[in-house]
This record gives C-alpha cells, sequence and structure tokens, in this order.
C-alpha cells in the first residue's frame, strides 16, 4: 500500500485544494484528513459519516479533595508545575492541592507516589474521528476538542485507522492532508509514508518554510516532491525555490498558477477539477499526473 502525503509549511498555502483535487481524480483510494488542528478538507468533500470514535489521548489526573492530606509531595514532583496548594479546604480542615487540567501532562509520577491514593487517573476524551463515505470515496477524519492539543497521537490515529481500512477495502493508495509546520503533529502525519509532496508559495516565508520541511523529510529518508502554488504572482522567487529543491534533492512537479477559480470552488463546496476544466484546474491535472507516476 501506497501513502501519499500533502504538506506545506504553514497554512493558508492551498495544500487542501490541491487534495481535494487528487481526491477527484484518483482513481481507488482511501483519503485521510490529518490537519486535525485545522481540518477543512470536509468543507469540499460533503462527508457522510458512518463511523464515529472517541480518541484519548492519554489520561488526566486530578486530586480528590476529601481524601487529600495536604502533604504537597505530588507538588514537589510534578515537573511540569501543574500542581499548586489552591484546591478547596475539606472536611478535615486540610488546605488542598489542586491540578491544573491544561498543565497536566498525564505521566502519573503524582498518582503513584501521593501517599493517600488521593489522586485519580482517568482517560481523558481529546477529541473524535470519524469514517465517512464521500464522492470520492471513503473517508478517515478527526475533530480535535477544544484547547485539546494531543494532536501528534490524533494524527496518528487517523493514519493507522485509514490504512487498517485501506486493508479491509483491497485499497492500495491512501492520499493524506498532513498537518501544516514543523511539530509533531507533521511527523506523525509522514513518518514512514511513500511519498511527500510540499506544497508551497512564492514568498520569502514560502521559501523558508520549504527548507525547513524539506530538512524533515529528508532527516526521515522520505522520497519528496515540491510543487510551487501561485507561481506567477512571483516568477522570481518560484525560481529559487525550484533551484533550492534541485540541490537538495527534492524533485519539482508542475507549479499552480494563481486563479479565483480556487475561490469560487470554494465557495461552490466543489474542488477545482470539479468546478473547471482550465487554467489551474488543467495545472492541477498535470500535477497529479506527474505526482501519480512517482508513487
Ligand atoms: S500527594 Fe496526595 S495527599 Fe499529598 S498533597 Fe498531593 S494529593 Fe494531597
Ligand atoms: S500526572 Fe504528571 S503531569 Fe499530571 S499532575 Fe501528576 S505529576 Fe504532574
Amino acid at each position: 500500500m501506497k501513502e501519499l502525503v500533502v504538506i506545506s509549511g504553514k497554512g493558508g498555502t492551498g495544500k487542501t485544494s490541491v487534495v481535494a483535487s487528487f481526491a477527484a481524480l484518483a482513481e481507488n483510494k482511501i483519503l485521510a484528513d490529518c490537519d486535525v488542528d485545522a481540518a477543512d478538507l470536509h468543507l469540499v468533500l460533503e462527508p457522510d459519516v458512518k463511523e464515529q470514535m472517541d480518541f484519548s489521548g492519554g489520561s488526566e489526573a486530578v486530586v480528590r479533595a476529601e481524601d487529600c492530606v495536604g502533604c504537597g509531595i505530588c507538588a514537589k514532583l510534578c515537573k511540569f508545575e501543574a500542581i499548586t496548594q489552591d484546591g478547596p479546604v475539606n472536611s478535615s480542615g486540610v488546605k488542598t492541592f489542586l491540578i491544573d487540567p491544561f498543565g497536566c501532562e498525564g505521566c502519573g509520577v503524582c498518582v503513584e507516589f501521593c501517599p493517600a491514593k488521593a489522586i485519580d487517573f482517568e482517560e481523558k476524551t481529546n477529541g473524535e474521528s470519524f469514517v465517512s463515505e464521500t464522492r470520492h470515496g471513503p473517508m478517515v477524519h478527526a475533530k480535535l476538542g477544544i484547547a485539546e492539543e494531543n494532536s501528534g497521537k490524533l494524527v496518528s490515529f487517523v493514519r493507522d485507522k485509514a490504512r487498517k481500512l485501506a486493508t479491509e477495502r483491497g485499497v492500495d493508495l491512501v492520499i493524506i492532508d498532513g498537518s501544516p509546520g514543523i511539530g509533531c503533529p507533521v511527523i506523525a502525519s509522514i513518518t514512514g509514508a511513500s511519498l511527500v509532496l510540499i506544497v508551497t508559495e512564492p514568498t520569502l516565508s514560502g521559501l523558508h518554510d520549504f527548507k525547513r520541511v524539506a530538512a524533515l523529510t529528508a532527516h526521515f529518508g522520505i522520497p519528496t516532491l515540491v510543487t510551487v502554488n501561485k507561481w506567477d504572482i512571483n516568477p522570481e522567487m518560484a525560481d529559487r525555490i525550484t533551484a533550492l529543491a534541485d540541490q537538495g534533492g527534492v524533485k519539482v512537479v508542475a507549479r499552480v498558477r494563481y486563479d479565483p477559480a480556487v475561490t469560487q470552488a470554494q465557495v461552490a463546496r466543489t474542488s477545482v477539477v470539479e468546478h473547471a476544466t482550465e487554467g489551474i484546474a488543467a495545472d492541477i491535472r498535470r500535477l497529479w499526473e506527474e505526482v501519480s507516476a512517482e508513487l
């Protein structure tokens, strides 16, 4: 089975527009939206949810104030400084300790060493994942809970689910809308992938972002392609990115022009290649031909 991951150095480069068009063009595939912090592939593909699962990225420690003896051992041991003596005074007159749920990293140390066994450690729901049907085939996607940060684990969960679904259905291609940036979620999106396509823009920040993500894929030894989106806005910068890619062993594939058809397609909740046949739609078709030939 092949996994193609489409990534960018930051959000808003047109990555999801490219993935939505690939979804329309690729024959037999499973789609996975691993941009879980800003999932928007569903806006174009309008999934019909068939299966929903809660996702837990770990456990959360909570002090039972009535059982706390106020010794403070937990606060001394917590490396994340998530515990303070800000709990209520309990019925034994003890000023108790309290754990900040946003500071707790779920390591379990305080639970283990509390002499009064006064700390609960329950699995916490961080988000939901879904298996849906779309007009372009099955899609696995997810929604992270408000203020939740376990997106690396959720990305791995979505990828695993997409791979399992592909095996079950005898499909040999998974197309992934990867997370932007270079942090934990994007690493979870690309590790072990067959091919990465970087979508970048012809700006100075696009150049820097390209360098950073290309260094990441090189580090993991993943074959990498790059396309410059809206290349005609700044052809000189597009050439600089292309030259840099050549030097770094990243294969340059078809460029994509700036075209208002992208916005029109977004408003119509459809992909660019379904919305138009000329202009950018022709660029993306060429891009898909070149990318699929590398798979
Ligand atoms: S270690 Fe246990 S008993 Fe001691 S302050 Fe913390 S929660 Fe309370
Ligand atoms: S589980 Fe770990 S991170 Fe959370 S409060 Fe306890 S010691 Fe701190």
